[in-house]
């Protein structure tokens, strides 16, 4: 691509964003980027509101209102009975994607290794490359998606700086045990190395439980703990991400914040504050709206004929294509939205080593009922105009 630097040659159009504009040219119900088409609860508009009214409209503190730091320190206590200092460990940003971009930009250094799991959200790889440093792929395979801690050890070498886990996991939906989690922290002590966690997901989780790395021994101070109001308040565009990290950590993952965006929005971050504060009554709820979410639609797509991996945690599901026929996820994805009327999105996407996500799709069900249901009802009956391997 002309321009573009060496660095991020091959990071073209998210395919996220290639797949909601397929969506829109053929109307298609738009299964594929994850963001919920319904509202966030009205306490918190009203809250965003009443702050712009009261004046709240200008630059935010760098690090985070007072207000929301100590919300999210009060949050991280509450559910995974951690402490952290709201000035000196919390850092609030323009969603979760700043924190992943400041974190790498902060802490990596030209020729330093990260080891990533594949499949991997995409703006790891990206931001990886941004900093200069190099992406040392493990491959977690379906259906169960477990860790290789043997392929993760053969992964680190004397340049790896950090590891990133994502658990709740995007896009396969797993929930890393805390068995798996141990092994890694062990290995991160061991050849003293960071643990870069993406828990975004963090109050998705259907089976087992969330296990915050940073509540592992000897991680406390070596996380880089990144999470994001976006999923679980349905608020994903007010981009309200923060970071929980020690003081060293902490000072400079700022400075990168500082140059990248200096703050994001001021009333939403009073207004996320009092979502964080929200009564055990929010996050049940929350949850068992999306388990139904989860559960109609893995029924519905295996009505379909797919082979349906059902997630033990976010709002996504992965389908296996070959039982349908199909073999190539992208080529699928790209007919879907014309030809049946519904976007997904392509999991090779997620991978280095691409031949490994090849056959599985992922589909978001973060959709009213209505949504899911007219896009089963339109993958039922059309999904036979797709034909494998050629035109449509
Ligand atoms: N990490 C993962 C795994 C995600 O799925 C997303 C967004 N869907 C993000 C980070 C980005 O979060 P945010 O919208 O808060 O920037
Ligand atoms: N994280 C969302 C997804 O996985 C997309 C966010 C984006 O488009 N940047 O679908």
């Amino acid at each position: 691509m002309p321009h573009l630097t060496a660095k991020l040659q091959g990071f073209g159009t998210t395919i996220f964003a290639e797949m909601t504009a397929l969506a829109q040219r053929h109307q298609a119900v738009n299964l594929g980027q994850g963001f919920p088409d319904f509202d966030g609860p009205d306490f918190l508009k009203r809250a965003a509101i009443a702050s712009i009214e009261l004046g709240r409209n200008q630059y935010a503190r760098s690090h985070g209102m007072p207000v929301l730091n100590a919300a999210i320190a009060e949050h991280r206590q509450r559910f995974y009975g951690l402490s952290f200092d709201p000035e000196t460990e919390i850092t609030v940003m323009h969603g979760a994607t700043e924190c992943i971009a400041a974190t790498m930009l902060a802490l990596l250094d030209v020729g330093d290794e990260v080891v990533l799991f594949e499949p991997f959200y995409d703006s790891y790889p990206a931001t990886i490359a941004m900093a200069g440093a190099t992406a040392r792929v493990v491959t977690l395979r379906a259906p169960d998606y477990a860790v290789d801690l043997a392929a993760v050890r053969a992964a680190i070498g004397p340049k790896t700086r950090a590891i990133i886990i994502n658990t709740p996991h995007n896009p396969c939906g797993k929930v890393f045990t805390r068995a798996e989690l141990e092994g890694i922290a062990a290995l991160c002590v061991e050849h003293d190395i960071l643990a870069i966690t993406d828990e975004v997901y963090e109050h998705l989780v259907f089976e087992g439980v969330h296990v915050a790395m940073a509540s592992l021994p000897g991680m406390r101070d070596r996380t880089v703990m990144i999470s994001s109001t976006g999923k679980t308040f349905s608020f994903t565009g007010w981009k309200i991400g923060y970071i929980c990290a020690a003081p060293a950590l902490t000072r400079a993952l700022r400075t990168s914040h500082q140059f990248l965006t200096f703050c994001n929005g001021t009333p939403f971050q009073f207004a996320m504050a009092e979502g964080l504060r929200a009564g055990d009554d929010y996050f049940e709820q929350f949850l068992r709206e999306y388990r139904a979410r989860r559960d109609r639609m893995c029924e519905g797509l295996a009505s379909v004929g797919f082979e349906v991996l059902v997630p033990a945690g976010t709002y996504f599901i992965c389908t296996d294509i070959r039982t349908l026929g199909f073999d190539d996820d992208m080529e699928m994805c790209r007919a879907l939205p014309e030809a049946v009327g519904v976007a997904a999105i392509p999991n090779s996407a997620f991978y280095v080593n691409k031949h490994e996500g090849k056959h599985l799709v992922r589909w978001a069900f973060c959709k009213t009922d209505a949504v899911l249901e007219e896009g089963l009802a339109r993958l039922r009956a059309n999904i036979g105009r797709l034909r494998p391997g050629g035109k449509h």
